[in-house]
């Protein structure tokens, strides 16, 4: 039985209205320092490695236990977005607005066209470099060395919160023909929350394909394996892209001479000729060994994929009442810190399914 039922659960009491009742349900606990790691399948692209993958299992997510780093990305990666799913309010230009939503540019001469000034997220950049081709400026979201997490722009003021507790699916119905979300239900197999009118899908990359499928939308084969009825979404849990680090380590000749972090890649090779050994130094297989020293810089997304799983309004296709708004339905890879796109789109979502 429903403990209580919802009319919505969606945005901050600030945003929407505050007659709206909201509840979130959140898997971990309301503490900042907890943080659960998945052990990844082997790859064979990486000798057969498994790599670790931790997402943050607390209330404010990931967010509670990342670095902080906060670039947009680059403009033809939200492009290709558009390409993908034929909608132009996913491309740079259509976020743009909610980019500058929430940021206080650390360039205070910066273009105002492109950012704003006064937001409650502080951008720093930790180097002043000069302008190198093909290298970026690294931004951070601190203050006072503080990093500024979701909490403090997004409060949760007027929002019923459960902590430590699982969802374990989406209970769909079918109701004059339609397929209708009318619950969820916990992993205690016997509590279910009901809404009247939204339930919107928040629990990350990786589990977000695992409620949906736990609610009968996924492969087929794969459902079958659990006997779970399936209503459809082929492509859920599939198009997974993640940003992986391989590091690589150089000896410097003269060390009391400091280094220049931005060394000019025909310097780089110029020296490393020098060391004898190289035809094409900086990117020799051989030298790098990404199979090896590949690790995941934690950003797995596209599971949900927008244009797939998700329409542009980011309703799951084919089912009435449910949403996903998380790092899953980004479909393409991003050449950037996906938090800052995450925070772009999930106040774009709002204005969207507020407007529904
Ligand atoms: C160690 C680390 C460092 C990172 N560094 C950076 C960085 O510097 N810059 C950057 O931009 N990005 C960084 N990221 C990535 C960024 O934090 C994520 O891309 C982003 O937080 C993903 O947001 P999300 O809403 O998709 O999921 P998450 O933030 O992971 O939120 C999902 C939430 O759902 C909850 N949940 C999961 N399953 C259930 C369930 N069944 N029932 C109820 N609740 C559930 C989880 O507990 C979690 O709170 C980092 C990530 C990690 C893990």
């Amino acid at each position: 039985m429903p403990p209580e039922t919802y009319d919505y659960a969606d945005r901050r009491r600030r945003h929407g209205d505050p007659s709206l009742s909201i509840v979130v349900i959140e898997a971990g606990s309301d503490v900042s320092n907890r943080a659960d790691v998945l052990e990844g399948l082997p790859q064979k692209q990486l000798g057969g490695r498994s790599i670790a993958n931790a997402a943050g299992k607390v209330l404010r997510g990931s967010t509670a236990i990342n670095a902080g780093a906060l670039t947009r990305g680059d403009k033809q990666n939200y492009d290709h977005w558009v390409n993908v799913a034929k909608d132009s309010r996913w491309s740079y230009d259509g976020l743009l607005p909610y980019f500058r939503k929430f940021e206080t540019f650390h360039d205070s001469h910066g273009d105002a066209n492109s950012h704003r000034f006064d937001g409650p997220i502080k951008e720093i950049t930790p180097h002043e470099r000069r302008r190198t081709p093909g290298v970026a400026e690294m931004i951070e979201d601190r203050l006072d060395g503080q990093r500024i997490v979701a909490p403090f722009i997004y409060p949760l003021d007027g929002v019923d919160v459960v902590t430590n507790t699982l969802v374990k699916r989406v209970i769909i119905k079918d109701i004059s023909s339609k397929k209708v979300a009318t619950a969820v239900e916990l992993a205690d197999n016997e509590t279910g929350i009901a809404a009247d009118r939204e339930f919107i899908v928040s629990t990350g990359a990786y589990r977000s394909p695992q409620v949906l499928m736990l609610s009968g939308l996924g492969p087929k084969d794969e459902l079958d394996k659990h006997a779970i009825d399936v209503y459809g979404a082929p492509d859920v849990g599939l198009h997974l892209h993640d940003h992986l680090r391989v590091l690589q380590w150089w000896k410097l000749k003269n060390p009391e001479k400091g280094l220049d972090w931005s060394v000019p890649k025909q310097g780089l090779l110029d020296a490393l000729a020098a060391d004898g050994n190289l035809d094409n130094a900086a990117v020799a297989s051989q030298r790098s060994h990404p199979e090896k020293w590949i690790m995941s810089m934690y950003y797995p997304a596209g599971t949900l994929s927008m244009g797939e799983v998700v329409d542009t309004d980011m309703r799951v296709k084919g089912v009435e009442g449910l949403h996903v708004v998380d790092a899953s339905v980004i479909p393409v890879p991003l050449a950037g810190h996906l938090q800052n796109c995450i925070y772009a789109m999930a106040e774009q979502a709002a204005d969207i399914i507020l407007n529904h």
